[in-house]
């Protein structure tokens, strides 16, 4: 198994020059922009979007190392499918949520 390994953009040009990123749909959590590649001097760059939150009960969130589709070439399309990932998850949370209150609302 290949260990990943993560370096960081410039967060102070991120700031200035790129779309808001939505926090994390999991804990809430400020999410940043990073370069991803296994071996920077031989392969491709990738970008992806991850969770900055490092200590849920002693771990990190799971978002903090995203699945593979959240790489991508281009630092915009890993903002976008983040944050389309983002939104959809926290308005299904909230959809489920309420859905579920009713349901024990007329159960009790
Ligand atoms: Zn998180």
């Amino acid at each position: 198994m290949t260990t990943k390994v993560y370096r960081i953009i410039n967060t102070a040009i991120i700031n200035k020059n790129l779309p808001y990123i939505e926090p994390c749909p999991l804990c809430g959590s400020e999410a940043y922009v990073w370069k991803y590649s296994q071996d920077f001097k031989k392969n491709p760059v990738s970008k992806v979007v991850r969770c900055s939150n490092t200590d849920i009960l002693g771990t990190e969130c799971v978002l903090s190392t995203p699945l593979s589709i959240f790489y991508k070439p281009r630092i915009i399309e890993s903002i976008e499918v983040w944050n389309a990932y983002a939104k959809a998850a926290t308005q299904q949370r909230i959809k489920r949520r309420s859905h579920n209150i009713f349901m024990r609302k007329r159960i009790t």
